[in-house]
């Protein structure tokens, strides 16, 4: 039987997997691909998450493609935005007519003898599933669960007879008009949705077990928008990008190397905003050192505006367990609700939830290394996509687009069918970190032990370091010494 045969398959039709297509269209024009969705739609996480308020929490300047200019004035978007600006690039450069949706990946077992990978695939409009195959398999199928959010497990939740929603599914026809909200959780989400259900709800309560720091910073970029005015439009988009990505890794390195000043700084800002009688210390003070984890984004004071206007409040405190309305509390205060939302968090997944062999052996990619954090030792033509923690996504995706394109032309002019990066004997006993290392995000944290680990020099390594990773990636990909390439008649 007769399969269809794909140059390179992206499984995931995100911003990654049609950034990757981009490229790839136009860096090897001579291979043929195809984007695998599970989904009925392309857009990924900007299409998947409807709930008020949705919006990035980083700029658009350095969440849009290089090869694209964002073109909003919000530099802080909207998510219908980031969808129409992930839709218009795909229809722009016909990538859409290569998506298949409602095609799932299950599995993906590499042959070294043939050079390829054989996937199996459900699709949602039928009950068989169905194979293809592709020399090159590029996931691009985001970090987390789609089907499943992270539960928390709250006790006696069964007990309460309001309405509990989840952010990841968030119901169309939902109406929180005059009604008590409470949202648990003190992340990126919560910090959205708080000020944009706050006054049209009742009282919008955040819940959380600790505080977070925030960052507060206008939406519209004052610099982008007036370079705008005087420059072409890639012009002004790439010194904005550039300025952004500095600016972004000043601020990481600034709180990571000094950060009592940074503390002072976040908590002074919050301070401003708040008052002197609002117990910042309890709510807004973190007991972690700033950009150990993710800082949230305030975008043009909005949570505290919300808060101020008495519409929206937040409680530090545990919880003990649901009642008939509402919550209970550890210190005994009881919080009233009509609808409960979990905004708890997202459960991590590794290469789409697919199975893997290499020549039918099950891969465990717990217990191999990363190369570059885009590939894994023992694992021949397969790169998989993650953004960095600490910056925008889609600049570390757009550094792994121009490595696969070179490496795939570079695959074409020695002849070789494939390329696998292997772990030099002498240094299969260096000392390993995890993927992400001295990051203890809870999300992270929950899922860290299925990732492939880091060693401890390059390229082994997943720095989440913009620069360095820049110069990392660039380095000639003939002169690496770590990566094996062959042909199955020559291996
Ligand atoms: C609410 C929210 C806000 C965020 N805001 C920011 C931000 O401001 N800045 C930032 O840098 N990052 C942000 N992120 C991280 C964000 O996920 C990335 O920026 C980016 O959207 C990830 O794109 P992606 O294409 O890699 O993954 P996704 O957007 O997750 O897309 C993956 C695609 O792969 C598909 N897929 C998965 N598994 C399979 C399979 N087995 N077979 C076929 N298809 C599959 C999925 O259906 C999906 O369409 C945010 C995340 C969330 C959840």
């Amino acid at each position: 039987m007769t399969i269809e045969h794909q140059d390179v398959i992206i499984v995931g039709a995100g911003l990654s997997g049609i950034g990757a297509a981009y490229h790839l269209a136009k860096k090897c024009p001579d291979r043929s691909y195809l984007l695998l969705e599970s989904r009925q739609a392309m857009g990924g996480t900007w299409d998947l998450f409807r709930y008020p308020g949705i919006r990035s929490d980083s700029d658009m300047h350095t969440l849009g493609y290089s090869f694209k200019p964002w073109q909003g004035a919000k530099a802080i978007a909207d998510g219908p935005s980031i969808l129409d600006y992930i839709r218009e690039t795909a229809t722009e450069n016909t990538i859409d007519t290569h998506i298949r949706y409602g095609h799932r990946l299950l599995s993906a077992s590499w042959s070294t003898e043939q050079s390829i990978w054989t996937l199996e695939i459900s699709q949602s409009n039928a009950e068989k599933t169905v194979r293809m195959s592709c020399n090159f398999l590029y996931m691009c199928a985001g970090y987390y669960s789609y089907t499943q959010p992270h539960d928390p497990k709250f006790p006696e939740l069964e007990a309460f007879e309001g309405k509990v929603v989840h952010p990841q599914f968030w119901p169309e026809d939902l109406d929180y008009q005059d009604k008590r909200v409470v949202v648990i959780g003190s992340g990126a989400t919560s910090m959205t949705l708080v000020p944009a259900m706050a006054g049209t709800a009742k009282q919008v309560t955040m819940l959380q077990r600790s505080p977070t720091y925030v960052l507060t910073r206008p939406s519209e970029d004052w610099f982008a928008n007036g370079l705008r005015k005087l420059l072409p439009e890639t012009w002004a988009y790439a010194l904005t990008r550039f300025r952004n990505t500095l600016f972004q890794e000043w601020l990481y390195k600034q709180a990571r190397s000094h950060p009592e000043r940074a503390k002072t700084v976040l908590i002074s800002q919050v301070r401003k905003q708040l008052g002197d009688n609002y117990d910042v210390d309890k709510h807004f003070t973190p007991s972690y050192n700033p950009w150990t984890q993710r800082l949230c984004l305030v975008p043009d004071n909005d949570l505290f505006d919300a808060i101020n206007s008495g519409n929206a409040d937040v409680v530090t405190d545990h919880i003990k367990r649901f009642t008939k309305t509402g919550i209970e509390l550890i210190s005994g205060t009881h919080l009233l609700a009509d609808i409960v939302v979990s905004a708890t968090g997202l459960e991590l997944q590794v290469m789409g939830g697919a199975q893997f062999t290499v020549d039918g052996h099950a891969v465990d990619f717990a217990a191999l290394t990363t190369y570059k954090g885009l590939m894994v030792s023992e694992v021949p033509n397969m790169v998989s996509t993650f953004g960095y923690v600490n910056a925008s996504w889609t600049l570390r995706a757009d550094l792994i687009s121009e490595w696969v394109c070179r490496t795939l032309n570079h695959m074409r002019d020695t002849r070789t069918s494939q390329v696998v990066p292997l772990v030099p004997e002498q240094l299969k006993g260096m000392p390993t970190k995890e993927w992400i290392a001295d990051f203890p995000a809870g999300y992270l944290k929950r899922g860290m032990h299925l990732q492939p680990k880091q060693g401890d020099r390059a390229p082994w390594v997943n720095s989440q370091d913009f620069r360095k990773e820049r110069a990392l990636f660039n380095q000639p990909i003939e002169a690496d010494s770590a990566l094996h390439f062959s042909s199955p008649s020559n291996p």
